[in-house]
Order: structure tokens, then sequence, then C-alpha cells
């Protein structure tokens, strides 16, 4: 059945239309979206796909194929976290409504083909494809970057998860065939042309399809040891500190742990130049040390990796890959390869490989090329 028909099945009516967002990965910048830093996220091929009706009795009925059961019925006036899915989408209601804008109700059917839990961001393509749906059929007239703000502070506050900006960007504001240069201070786009297939190159995508408990914990341990980082040297944001003056900054922190997460977040600031001012050169493949530095700066500085993102990278790197880092916010998820389209292959399979010898779940590794953002499709 296409997602309209199981809307009308469900719903005993046709929606107004239906909308998609993706999923992303993050080529370069982790965890600078909550140090005002850069990032560069381009959108997957996998997106979450909405089809949606207004309704104007209030009513919000919402129903996802990846969970059993009928719709869960709310009341727009009368969101509250419930702690399941369905927050991440009457969090985007109960965003637009806090933010004043005239949101009624609405019968929702979401079918996703982004991983969850992977670190490709399966929350945000929910949460944008929502917003984007409710910000047409009540005629809001908000921007892309509008769109992603309010998404974020329907995670952050409804949700309860103190994510950044990047993710909602990405689903929002990517376009074919682009990686997405956002600085998030002040939210300035650029899209830098990434076309690898032209480069003979191509990007893996490996999830290593395990989640390591405790990783919102430890998030929020980093977020809140960069902000003392930033307090001790007397900045807004870690952003503030160049990179020029790293040596300096370090050399005011006593506490160890303070001084590798400073680290991390300046040298990752600028890798994230150097990645960009490489491809502006058309020097593709010079990136892909700069991945592999930026895997080791989260592994060591960091320290959000885990032994299957580490032998995903160092099995890729062996088997001839350009280079290759855990993507997303850690402890488990999808790391990203760059190698020549003609080793692909050959590289997927030392992957395979690998992780059966080391006893680990076999991983899913797909390619990656930069897919459109949130749209309508019909
Ligand atoms: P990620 O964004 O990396 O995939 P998160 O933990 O941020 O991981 O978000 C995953 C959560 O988003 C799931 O646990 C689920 O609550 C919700 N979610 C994502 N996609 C869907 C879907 N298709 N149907 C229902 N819930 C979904
Ligand atoms: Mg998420």
């Amino acid at each position: 059945m296409t997602v309209t028909e199981t809307f009308e099945s469900l719903y005993g009516h046709a929606p107004d239309g239906v909308w998609a967002a993706p999923g992303r990965v993050n080529l370069i910048g982790e965890h600078t979206d909550y140090n005002d830093g850069f990032v560069m996220p381009f959108a997957l091929p996998h997106t979450a796909v909405a089809a949606v009706r207004r309704r104007d009795d209030g009513v919000l009925r919402l129903h996802s194929a990846d969970v059993e059961g009928a719709p869960v019925e709310l009341r727009v006036d009368e969101l509250t976290p419930s702690g399941g899915w369905t927050d991440y989408v009457a969090g985007v209601a109960w965003a637009l409504r806090d933010a004043g804008h005239t949101v009624g109700g609405a019968d929702v059917h979401i079918e996703s083909t982004v991983p969850t839990g992977a670190g490709l961001s399966s929350s945000a393509a929910l949460e944008v494809v929502t917003a984007l749906a409710l910000c047409e059929l009540y005629e809001l007239g908000l921007q892309r970057w509008q769109l992603a703000r309010l998404c974020q502070r329907a995670e952050n506050v409804f949700v309860g998860a103190p994510t950044g900006i990047m993710d909602q960007t990405a689903s929002a504001c990517c376009t074919d065939g682009h990686a997405l240069f956002l600085d998030t201070r002040d939210l300035a786009q650029r899209q830098v042309p990434f076309d690898l297939a032209a480069h003979g190159l191509c990007l893996l995508v490996v999830d290593t399809q395990v989640k390591h408990a405790h990783s919102d914990g430890e998030y929020g341990k980093r977020r809140a040891g960069c902000e003392t980082g930033a307090d001790r040297l007397g900045v807004t944001a870690l952003r503030d500190i160049p990179y020029e003056d790293l040596d300096a900054a370090l050399d005011r922190l006593d506490d160890a742990e303070v001084r590798r997460l400073v680290r991390h977040i300046v040298t990752e600031n600028r890798r994230v130049e150097r990645v960009i001012d490489l491809l502006a050169a058309g020097d593709v493949r010079a990136i892909g040390p700069l991945l592999t530095e930026g895997h080791a700066s989260l592994r060591d500085d960091f320290r959000i990796s885990c032994p299957e993102l580490d032998l995903a990278v160092d099995t890729a790197l062996s088997a001839g890959a350009l280079g290759a880092r855990m993507t997303g916010g850690g402890f488990g998820g999808s790391a990203i390869v760059l190698v020549e389209a003609a080793s692909a292959e050959t590289v997927s399979k030392a992957l395979r490989a690998a992780f059966e010898t080391a006893g680990f779940r076999a991983p899913r590794v797909f390619t990656a090329t930069p897919a459109p953002g949130a749209r309508r499709v019909s």
C-alpha cells in the first residue's frame, strides 16, 4: 500500500498532502553545534514521509507504520510529553503553538526509511516533516531555518533531549548534490557542491546497529564540560577560541577532561574550515585524512567512540579507504568512509568480515549521495 492508501484506510478520508524530510550524515564538525561552531552535514536519500490532513477540531491523531496499533489521539491545546515516539511529532505542534503560531489539529500517518537510533537523525526527519506539513496546512509562512529552530525546541524541551541545531537544519535546508556548511552561531548557511561520483569517489555509511546505554547522559556531560571550558576561558562559547590560540587556552585550564573537550572542539572547527577549502579547490581526496583525524579526536579527546566504531574506521583504512570517522552523537550509531568508487566493494567486504571475526552484529553498509532536504511530494 502507498502512504496515501494507508492513510485512507486508517482515517477514512484522503490526506491534504504528503511531505518528506530526510535523515542526514555529518561529513565533518561533530559536537560543535552546541558550541556555536561549524558543521557540514548532507541529506540522505532516506526520508520520513508523512501523509497529513488538517483538522479544525483541535484533535491530533498520530500514527507511524513502525509502531503497532491504532493512531494515538491527542488534543493540541493540552499537549504534554508522554515519553514515547509521538513526542517528536506532538512536540512540533507544541513548539509552533508556544511560539504563537495558529496551529490546530491534524491526522498524521508516517512511514520512514531512516534507520532509528543509528546516528542518522531519524528524530529530526520526523520533526521536520511534521513542521513542514503543519506550516503549509496552516499557512504559517515560516522559513526553513525557523522551522529547524522550532523543531530543535521540540526536541530539547518537549522530548527532553539536549541536542544542537545541526540535525533539524540539515533535514530542513540541505539540497541535492550539496553538503551544507552551517555556522551554528548565526545559522548562516552555504551550499557546498559535493559530487563524489564526478571524482570517482564514494562515501559509505556503516551503521554498526549498536547504541550503547547511557549515551544520552554522556552527551549531557560532554555538553556541560564544554560549557565549563568556555566559562573558564571567559568566552561565550568554545567557537570563540581561535585555532591559533589553542595552546595558550589549554595552558589556562587545569582540568584534564575539560582540556580534552576544548581541544576537540577547537581542532574540529578548524577541520571543517579546511574541508571547505579543499572542496572549493576541487581536492576532494585530501579531505580523507581530515575525516580520520576527526575520528581520532572524537575517540581520544572527546571519548565518545566505541569498539564497533573504532573497528569500522580501522578496518576501512586498512582496506584502502581514504579516510573514515564516526558520525553523529557517538557511543554507537554510524561511521562514514571515503573510498575510491572502485574499492567500495572491497572495503565493504572487509568491514563485514572484521565485524564477524570480532563477534559483533553485522553492520549495514550503504552508499550515501547528497539528497534533497524536506519537501512536499504530493
Ligand atoms: P536518531 O535521531 O539518531 O535516529 P534518536 O534517539 O534521536 O536517534 O531518535 C530515535 C527516536 O525517534 C526513536 O526512538 C523514536 O522514538 C523516534 N522515531 C524515529 N523514527 C520513527 C518512526 N518512523 N516511527 C516512530 N518513531 C520514530
Ligand atoms: Mg536524533
